[in-house]
């Protein structure tokens, strides 16, 4: 059990000490990953067989690549096969990459690379569409090459689309990003490009010298060639051929060398042209027909279109007819698939820039719905505040006006109780005992009863009052009245008429009833222990009874002649109880 244990620990401190030890190997291999990608794309143009040695070598240990390295690697291997022809695989990794990374500078760069690839495989609505979507980001990419990539390919893409307007306008955005090197011959270029196609590039500008050095500087023999089939085109359409030909025949070898179709078909369609001018027939023959072979793999382009027509033409010229014909028919071909190819772009053009000012216009519209939204929002914020204040001024009110009525309730009360009952003796004072009395008498004449009415009056209290004071006056009516509650019945009221006079009327009660609760009251009354007044006395009563019988059922009749009797039980010696008769 023990080296169970034992093994058990030994176990988990292997794996603990390998964790200790594989951490700081990660994150080394994240950060040297990350040296082998930045280097790897620095060189991408430059050296194409160390770059992709460096990407060979990050692809075999894509499990120590993090999720955005991975991201790097796709963008990098998509340039490597854009850079080798394989167009459809760099399109694929592109895009994986403009739909997996987080990085906006990473989106960008794919997007721009898409629009790039989807102009060389003249896919130019796929091509203009990332192009737009790639342009909406720039204001997020402080990255100055990759700014200065996005609008290159900006510019080439819509020169290429004969949206020459907006070619000028991102080839002086990309001038003034102040590109170097290559990216300047780039940009001097294009804008010149976009400019000898809208007309508005005069021969004596002096862009056209300052472009030829930048791209002569830098060794750029198509930019540099390109910039000098304007010149030449400028000086054929002012008639100065000979200067057209001296300077296209000065650079046919380098042109030659430098194997790029787009330049190449131009070039020599321009020599032919300047030596059919000059009638020299068999060598624009020449020149025109190596125009048309350089431009066999770029598709419909202007420069087959024209040196077509002029093979027709040389033909003519020569009485050859077979020839004329069958050159006629293929500039015909030739022209027609131009044409199409123009309209296919305008079409490809506005059919993007319509997608994209309908998008513009629903997130104009998402917005202002959102503006409308919020607005709705704080108005009912407001009235909901409005409402609040309503409501506690509601209650605040209601809660005053509750409070004012319970106040004034409790003071009515008060007010009836101090009127209806006497404060020292808690029983009902004389107006109220007369109120009670008058309807209870009124009750017990309709109903034929008979009813007692007793009148009792304390003996000698001015002596009580005298001798002990008058406090002990008043815990002597208290406790006389204290005594008296206890014998008195549920429906008898007791009441007290002033002084040291009380009253108590007896509703359905015959005179021997009354007779001898009176006298139970007088016995109570004078047997009040008096200590707890601090004084030793006696309190005695004098008691008068009559009833309804006897004197009829009017209170004054009923008080007046119990009084009477009251007056005889206090001539008699007091302390006693005396029946009207
Ligand atoms: P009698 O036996 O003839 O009734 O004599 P008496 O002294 O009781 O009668 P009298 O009417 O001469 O005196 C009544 C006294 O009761 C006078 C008055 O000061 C006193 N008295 C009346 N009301 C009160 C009271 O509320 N408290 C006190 N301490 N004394 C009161
Ligand atoms: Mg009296
Ligand atoms: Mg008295």
């Amino acid at each position: 059990m023990k080296q169970n244990n034992n093994k058990y620990y030994l176990k988990y401190w292997i794996v603990f000490i390998s964790m200790l030890l594989i951490s700081p190997v990660w994150a080394d291999s994240l950060e040297e990953n990350n040296q082998i990608l930045k280097q790897a794309d620095a060189i991408r143009s430059s050296d194409p067989q160390k770059f992709r040695d460096l990407l060979n070598g990050l692809s075999l240990r894509t499990e120590t690549l993090s999720q955005e390295q991975k991201n790097y690697l796709n963008y990098l291997r998509g340039y490597e096969r854009a850079f080798a022809g394989d167009m459809d695989t760099a399109l694929i990794l592109f895009k994986k990459v403009l739909e997996e990374s987080a990085s906006s500078l990473l989106r960008f760069r794919a997007g721009a690379s898409i629009a790039n690839t989807a102009a060389v495989t003249r896919h130019f609505t796929e091509g203009l569409t990332h192009l737009e979507q790639t342009l909406d980001l720039l204001p997020e990419i402080q990255n100055s090459e990759a700014r200065q990539q996005g609008l290159q390919v900006a510019s080439i893409l819509y020169n290429q689309m004969g949206q020459y307007e907006l070619g000028l306008q991102y080839a002086n955005r990309l001038l003034s990003e102040a590109p170097e090197g290559r990216n300047l011959c780039i940009a001097k270029m294009l804008k010149l490009e976009a400019q000898f196609q809208l007309k508005t590039l005069e021969q004596n500008n002096k862009d056209i010298q300052s472009g030829l050095d930048t791209c002569k500087t830098h060794r750029e023999t198509v930019g540099t060639n390109l910039i000098r089939t304007y010149r030449a085109s400028l000086f054929m359409d002012k008639g100065q051929h000979q200067a057209a030909l001296e300077l296209l025949n000065q650079h046919i070898t380098e042109v030659t060398a430098a194997k790029y179709p787009r330049l190449t078909s131009e070039f020599f369609y321009l020599l032919a042209k300047a030596h059919w001018t000059d009638d020299r027939f068999e060598l624009a023959d020449r020149y025109a027909a190596r125009a048309v072979k350089e431009s066999e793999s770029l598709g419909h382009t202007l420069p087959i279109v024209k040196s077509y027509e002029l093979l027709y033409q040389i033909a003519m010229k020569q009485n050859d007819l077979v020839s004329a014909l069958d050159y006629h028919k293929k500039h015909a071909v030739a022209d027609k698939a131009y044409i199409n190819d123009i309209t296919a772009k305008q079409l490809a053009y506005q059919l993007v820039s319509h997608q994209s000012i309908e998008m513009k216009r629903r997130v104009e519209l998402l917005d202002k719905q959102n503006e409308v939204l919020k607005l709705e929002k704080k108005l009912s914020n407001k009235a909901a505040e409005n409402n609040r204040l309503l409501i506690i001024l509601l209650v605040a009110i209601i809660g005053f006006i509750a409070l004012w009525a319970y106040k004034t309730k409790l003071t009515q009360v008060r007010l009836r109780r101090l009127a209806e009952y006497d404060s020292l003796t808690g029983i009902c004072s004389r107006h109220h005992f007369t109120q009670r009395s008058q309807s209870t008498i009124e009750y017990c004449y309709s109903t034929e009863q008979e009813m007692a009415f007793i009148l009792f009056d304390l003996d000698k209290f001015k002596v009580i009052n005298d001798s002990f004071g008058h406090p002990t006056g008043d815990w002597a009516l208290k406790n006389a009245v204290k005594a008296c509650q206890t014998h008195t019945r549920k429906n008898d009221i007791l009441g007290r008429l002033g002084g040291e006079e009380f009253a108590i009327l007896l509703p359905g009660c015959d005179v021997e009833t009354a007779e001898k609760l009176a006298e139970e009251h007088r016995r109570t009354i004078e047997v009040i222990d008096t200590t707890d007044s601090g004084h030793n006395f006696t309190i005695t009563a004098s008691f008068g009874i009559t009833t309804a019988s006897r004197s009829g059922y009017e209170l004054k009749d009923l008080i007046a002649d119990a009084d009477e009797a009251m007056y005889k039980s206090k001539r008699d010696g007091r302390n006693r109880v005396t029946v009207f008769s």
